[in-house]
C-alpha cells in the first residue's frame, strides 16, 4: 500500500476542474469547492465548480456528440474503447484506491477488493455488450392484405445525466457510464462535492482512451448549485441519480414535468436475519460486514440484525466480539479495517442517532463513542434489545451502527424484515435450503443474499422499491435503463 504521503502527493498532478466537450474547461468567475481529507481535517484539494452556464456547455457538447463521431460509431469500436478504459482504470486502480481513502475516508483494503474490481468489471461487463445491441424480427399477420416486415431497434436514449453519491464515487459513476456508454449515450456526470476526484480522474482516462469529444463530461458542484442545474436542464433525456430520498424526490418530482425517465438508487435499511440453524461463526462475520463495510456508508448496509431468539444472546455475544475487533484508523495504516465518515455533518448526524439509541431504551453492547483523535470517525456500535418502532430500527443511518431485534420463527422474520418503508437489500443466515428459497421470495427487497452479505457483481441488477428507489442498474437491466426500442414496419 501506498504511503499517506506520497498518495497526497499525487492528488496535487489530477485535473481539478470540470471535462466539457473533450476540454478541462476553466469557468471565469466560478466558486471552488475544498476537497477535505476526513482524516486529517486538512484541504486535499480546491477543485473549480461547473456553475449553470458549464453545465450548458457540457449538455450542448452530450448532443453534440451524438449527432456527431460518438453517434455514428459502431457498437464494436464503442466496445474497444470502453475495454481500453477498463485497462487503463486497472493500471492506476492503486491511484483511485488511494483517493477513495484520501476523499471518502475509507480503509486502502476495501477499495482494492470492492470498489476498484467493481469499477473495472463494469466496463469490461458493458464493453461486451456494445456490440451485441440488438433489436428483432416480429412476425404479425400483415396490413390491409398486404405481408409486412416489423422489428425493433435498440436505441440509445440520448443525453443522460448521472449524478453520483461519494460514498463509492468510483463503483458507483462505473455503473452509471459504463452501461450508458455502452449503448451508446452521452454523459453528463456530476460527482459528489465531498468526493469528486475520482470522476475527474475517470475522465482524464477516458480522454486518453479516445472518448470523442462530449461523449463523457464531468460536471463537479455542489448539489444545490450544479446538480439542481443539470437536474432542471431541459436538454438531456434521463436522469440517473444515486443519493438520499430527498434529493431523489426532487430528481422525480422535476422529471416528471417532462416525462423524462429515471434510475434512483436511493437509501436501505436493509434487515440481515439470522436463524439459529445458522453457522453463526459464518454469519457473525457476514453480519458485521454488512454493517461496518465503509463504515456503515453503504446503501446496502445490513444495519437492522434480526436474531431467532434461541441464539439471540449468544449471536450478540459474537457480534459484540466482532465490533471489537474492527481496528478504527488511518486508511493508510496497514491494520485499519475502518475508517472515518465523510464529514462532520455525517459524524453528528451518526452521533444524535446514537443518542437516540441510549433515549428510547436500547441496550449498547458496542462502541457508541468517537475514538480520541482528530478525523470524523464513530466507534462501531451495536444495540441490542430493540424494537421496530424504535428510530435506530426505522430510519436509515449511513454510519456504523446495528440495531439488533430477536425473533420467533419464518413469519415473525418477514413481518419484521418488511416493516419498513425501503426495499433495496436483505441478508438471510440460515442451513435450510427450503427456508432460505421461501424467504428470498417473502422477502420485499431488490436484493435478497443468503448466508453472505449482499450481492456485488455488474452482471446482477441492482436497485430497489419503495424509499430505496425505483429502477435497476447493473446487467442486462442496465442496457434496458438507458435504450429504449423503435418499432419499425415495413409494408411489402
Ligand atoms: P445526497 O442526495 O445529498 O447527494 C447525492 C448527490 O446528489 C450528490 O452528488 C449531491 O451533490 C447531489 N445533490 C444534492 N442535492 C441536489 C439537488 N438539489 N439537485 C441535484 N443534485 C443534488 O446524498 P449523499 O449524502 O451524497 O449520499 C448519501 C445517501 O445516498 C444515503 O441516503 C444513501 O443511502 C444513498 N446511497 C444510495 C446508494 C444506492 O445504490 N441505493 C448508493 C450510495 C448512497
Amino acid at each position: 500500500m501506498t504511503s499517506r504521503a506520497n498518495a497526497e502527493e499525487r492528488v496535487g498532478h489530477l485535473p481539478s476542474v470540470p471535462y466539457v466537450d473533450g476540454r478541462w474547461h476553466e469557468p471565469a468567475g466560478a466558486p471552488t469547492i475544498d476537497v477535505v481529507d476526513p482524516v486529517t481535517e486538512r484541504s486535499l484539494a480546491t477543485v473549480t465548480e461547473a456553475d449553470a452556464d458549464a453545465v450548458d456547455r457540457a449538455v450542448a457538447a452530450a448532443r453534440r456528440s451524438l449527432d456527431g463521431e460518438w453517434g455514428r460509431m459502431d457498437g464494436a469500436t464503442r466496445g474497444q474503447l470502453l475495454f481500453d478504459l477498463a485497462q487503463r482504470i486497472e493500471d492506476r486502480a492503486e491511484e483511485f484506491a488511494d483517493l477513495e481513502s484520501l476523499e471518502v475516508g475509507k480503509p486502502g483494503i476495501e477499495p482494492r477488493v470492492i470498489d476498484l474490481p467493481q469499477a473495472v468489471g463494469a466496463f469490461r461487463h458493458y464493453a461486451g455488450w456494445a456490440d451485441k445491441l440488438a433489436g428483432h424480427a416480429i412476425p404479425t399477420p400483415g396490413y390491409a392484405g398486404r405481408p409486412t416486415h416489423s422489428y425493433t431497434i435498440r436505441e440509445p436514449v440520448g443525453v443522460v445525466a448521472a449524478i453520483t453519491p461519494w460514498n463509492s464515487p468510483t463503483m458507483i459513476a462505473s455503473w452509471k457510464l459504463a452501461p450508458a456508454l455502452a449503448a451508446g449515450c452521452a454523459v453528463v456526470l456530476k460527482p459528489p462535492e465531498d468526493a469528486p476526484l475520482t470522476s475527474l480522474l475517470l475522465a482524464a482516462l477516458a480522454e486518453e482512451a479516445g472518448f470523442p469529444a462530449g461523449a463523457l463530461n464531468v460536471v463537479p458542484g455542489r448539489g444545490e448549485t450544479t446538480g439542481r442545474a443539470l437536474v432542471e436542464h431541459r436538454g438531456t433525456d434521463k436522469i440517473s441519480f444515486t443519493g438520499s430520498p430527498e434529493t431523489g424526490r426532487f430528481v422525480a418530482t422535476t422529471a416528471a414535468q417532462r416525462f423524462l425517465p429515471v434510475t434512483l438508487e436511493l437509501g436501505g435499511k436493509s434487515p440481515q436475519v439470522v436463524f439459529a440453524d445458522a453457522d453463526l461463526d459464518a454469519a457473525a462475520q457476514g453480519v458485521a460486514l454488512g454493517v461496518f463495510a465503509n463504515q456503515g456508508e453503504v446503501c446496502a448496509a445490513g444495519s437492522r440484525i434480526l436474531v431467532e431468539r434461541a441464539v439471540h444472546d449468544e449471536f450478540v455475544e459474537r457480534l459484540a466480539a466482532r465490533a471489537a475487533d474492527v481496528v478504527v484508523g488511518d486508511p493508510f495504516d496497514a491494520g485499519t479495517t475502518m475508517g472515518a465518515l465523510i464529514n462532520a455533518r455525517q459524524r453528528d448526524r451518526v452521533l444524535r442517532y446514537v443518542e437516540a439509541g441510549h433515549r428510547e431504551g436500547a441496550r449498547l453492547v458496542a462502541g457508541g463513542g468517537r475514538p480520541d483523535r482528530s478525523g470524523y470517525f464513530v466507534e462501531p456500535t451495536l444495540f441490542a434489545d430493540a424494537s421496530t418502532t424504535m428510530t435506530i430500527a426505522r430510519e436509515e443511518i449511513f454510519g456504523p451502527v446495528g440495531t439488533i431485534i430477536g425473533f420467533e420463527g419464518d413469519d415473525e422474520a418477514v413481518a419484521l424484515a418488511n416493516d419498513t418503508p425501503y426495499g433495496l437489500a436483505a441478508t438471510v443466515w440460515t442451513r435450510d435450503l427450503t427456508r432460505a428459497h421461501t424467504l428470498a421470495r417473502r422477502l420485499r427487497a431488490g436484493a435478497v443474499a443468503v448466508n453472505g452479505w449482499s450481492p456485488l457483481d455488474p452482471r446482477l441488477p441492482w436497485g430497489g422499491s419503495g424509499l430505496s428507489g425505483q429502477g435497476r442498474e447493473l446487467g442486462w437491466a442496465g442496457i434496458e435503463a438507458t435504450t429504449t426500442l423503435k418499432t419499425v414496419t415495413v409494408v411489402l
